[in-house]
C-alpha cells in the first residue's frame, strides 16, 4: 500500500458506509444502496471504523433544520477527506432531490449527488467522479427503476421490508414527499408476491409491506381492491408467519381491507394510521380529505373485526391556525381511539410546503405546552392499554437488538403479534432471533411488557435457522470484513423520528 493512500480498504477492497435519515422508505432505500455497493465490490466498513472509503448520506428533507444537519455532517468529514485523497462522499435521498447542485456549491468536497428516483446510479456516478476527478450531480425527475429491482443488502435475516409502491398522490399541506418522491407508482402484484416468496425461501418469516400510502395501492394499476387482494394473497404463502404494512391513509381505509386483515391469519392485528389532527377545520387546512367522524368510524370497525388490534398513530401539534378548541378535538379523539402508541410531533415549517406560508403560525411556547399535554394523556392511555395485556399468553418472534437491558436482566426480547415489545426470561434452551416463544405477560410498563415467568414453549423456525447461518458466516469472515450483521433487528416499528407517511 503506497504511503499516500490512507484509504480504509480491507484487503484492498474499498469500504462503504451508508448513513440513513428519516422514514422507512429511506431505511429500505439504504438496504438497496448497500446492495448496489456490495454488488460493485465494496464491503461494509467495520463497525466503529473511522470514515469509510465511501460515505453515503441518505437524507431526509422533513425537518426545518434537516439541511443544517447535513451540512454540519459534511463539514465534519471535510478534513478527513482532505487527509485521504481516495475517500469519496455521496449525498442522496429527499434533501438531495430538493437541493441538487446547491449541495456541491455549499460543500465542494462532495463527489456525488443523486436523487430519490435514480438510486441505482450510485456506483456509476462514484466511478465517474473518481475517473473524471469532478463532482457528479444527477437528479432524475421521475422513477428510473423500481428500487425493488435493485440488489439489496437486508439488515435482518428473519424480517424484511417489501416496497409495493413509491410516491404519493395526496397533497397534504405540511408534506414535502409528493414534491420529492413524485406521484404514486404501484408495483405489479405478481412482482411483489414473487419477491415475498423468494424472501420466505431465504428464511424470512415476517414482512412489512411498504408504501407512502400503502392502502392506496392499486390506484396506479386500476384496481381499487388491489391492497386487500394482496393481503389475502400473502395469506397463502407457506412459511410466511407475519405480515405487517405501513403507512395507510384513513381516506383509503376501506371495508375490504379491514375484512382482509381480520380473515387472513398471518396478517398481524396491528395498524398504524396517521390522524395528524382531531379537528375538522385543521384537517381541512392540512388537506387530509377525511374528518374526525370518519377516522373514529374506521377505528370502531377495526376494533369490531379485530378486537385485539393495537392501533398507533401520528399527531402534529401546533399546525398553523390551530386554536385551543381545535386542540381539544385532538385530545377528544385520543381519548376515544385509545391508541396503543402515538408518535407526536410539534409542527415545524418545511420549506417548499403550502403550510409554511400559511397565516396563524403558532408561537413555540404555545405549541410546547399543548405538546406536553398530549404526550401526558397518551402516555397514560398507552399504559392502561398495556395493562390489559397482563395475564395474556402470547407468541413472540424473538428479536435482535431490541432489549437494551437484556444482558444485565438475563432476559431476551421479542415482538407480540400486535407488535408490542416484550422482554421475557431467558430459557435454558437456546433461542435465536427469528424463533418463536410462547409466554405469559406478567407486567406492563407504558412502552413495553414483561414476561417474568418461565417460557411456556420454544418453536425453532426457519427464520431462526437463517439468522444462525448468517451469524455463523459473519463470524467466519476475516476480521475487518463485516457481513454487516444488523445493528438493528427486525425492521423496527415506526421510528419516532418520522412515520412512513409524510414524515411528520
Ligand atoms: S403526508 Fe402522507 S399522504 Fe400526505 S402528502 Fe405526505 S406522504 Fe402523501
Amino acid at each position: 500500500m503506497s504511503s499516500i493512500d490512507r484509504s480504509q480498504s480491507v484487503g484492498g477492497t474499498r469500504t462503504y458506509e451508508v448513513r440513513t435519515y428519516g422514514c422507512q422508505m429511506n431505511v429500505h432505500d439504504s438496504e438497496r444502496l448497500s446492495g448496489l455497493l456490495e454488488d460493485a465490490g465494496y464491503v461494509r466498513a467495520p463497525e466503529g471504523a473511522d470514515a469509510a472509503d465511501v460515505v453515503v448520506f441518505n437524507t431526509c428533507a422533513v425537518r426545518e433544520n434537516a439541511d443544517n444537519k447535513l451540512y454540519g455532517n459534511l463539514g465534519h468529514l471535510a478534513p478527513k477527506k482532505a487527509a485521504r485523497p481516495g475517500m469519496q462522499i455521496a449525498v442522496g435521498g429527499c434533501l438531495a432531490q430538493k437541493d441538487r447542485d446547491t449541495i456541491v456549491k455549499r460543500a465542494p468536497w462532495v463527489d456525488v449527488v443523486f436523487g430519490t428516483h435514480n438510486i441505482g446510479k450510485l456506483p456509476v456516478l462514484l466511478e465517474r467522479a473518481r475517473v473524471q476527478e469532478e463532482a457528479q450531480v444527477e437528479i432524475a425527475e421521475s422513477l428510473e427503476a423500481f428500487p425493488s429491482t435493485l440488489p439489496t443488502r437486508r439488515e435482518s435475516a428473519y424480517a424484511a421490508w417489501v416496497s409495493i409502491s413509491v410516491g404519493c398522490n395526496n397533497t397534504c399541506t405540511f408534506c414535502i414527499v409528493p414534491a420529492l418522491r413524485g406521484k404514486e407508482k404501484d408495483r405489479r402484484p405478481g412482482d411483489i408476491l414473487a419477491e415475498i416468496e423468494a424472501l420466505v425461501a431465504e428464511g424470512v418469516s415476517e414482512i412489512t409491506l411498504l408504501g407512502q400510502n400503502v392502502n392506496a395501492y392499486g390506484s396506479d394499476i386500476g384496481d381499487r381492491e388491489a391492497f386487500s387482494k394482496l393481503l389475502r394473497a400473502c395469506g397463502k404463502i407457506d412459511g410466511l408467519e407475519r405480515v405487517r404494512f405501513t403507512s395507510p391513509h384513513p381516506r383509503d381505509f376501506t371495508d375490504d381491507v379491514i375484512a382482509a386483515m381480520a380473515e387472513t391469519p398471518n396478517v398481524m392485528p396491528q395498524l398504524h394510521m396517521p390522524l395528524q389532527s382531531g379537528s375538522d377545520p385543521v384537517l381541512k387546512a392540512m388537506r387530509r380529505s377525511y374528518r374526525q367522524e370518519r377516522f373514529l368510524g374506521i377505528i370502531e370497525k377495526v376494533r369490531a373485526a379485530i378486537p385485539h388490534a393495537a392501533i398507533s398513530t401520528d399527531i402534529i401539534v401546533g399546525f398553523p391556525g390551530e386554536t385551543e378548541e381545535d386542540f381539544e378535538q385532538t385530545l377528544h379523539v385520543v381519548r376515544e381511539a385509545r391508541f396503543a402508541q402515538a408518535f407526536t410531533f410539534q409542527y415545524s415549517k418545511r420549506p417548499g410546503t403550502p403550510a409554511a406560508e400559511m397565516d396563524g403560525q403558532i408561537p413555540k411556547k404555545v405549541v410546547q405546552e399543548r405538546y406536553e399535554r398530549l404526550v401526558a394523556l397518551q402516555e397514560e392511555i398507552s399504559w392502561e392499554e398495556n395493562k390489559k395485556q397482563v395475564g395474556r399468553t402470547l407468541e413472540l418472534m424473538v428479536a435482535e437488538g431490541e432489549g437494551r437491558k437484556d444482558d444485565t436482566t438475563h432476559r431476551l426480547s421479542g415482538r407480540a403479534p400486535d407488535n408490542r415489545l416484550v422482554h421475557f426470561t431467558k430459557p435454558d434452551q437456546e433461542v435465536r432471533p427469528g424463533d418463536v416463544v410462547t409466554v405469559e405477560i406478567t407486567y406492563a410498563a407504558p412502552h413495553h411488557l414483561l414476561a417474568e415467568g418461565p417460557v411456556l414453549d420454544v418453536r425453532r423456525t426457519r427464520a431462526g435457522d437463517a439468522w444462525e447461518k448468517r451469524n455463523a458466516a459473519e463470524k467466519a469472515k476475516p476480521v475487518g470484513v463485516m457481513l454487516g450483521l444488523p445493528k438493528i433487528g427486525a425492521p423496527e416499528p415506526l421510528p419516532a423520528v418520522a412515520s412512513g407517511c409524510g414524515c411528520d
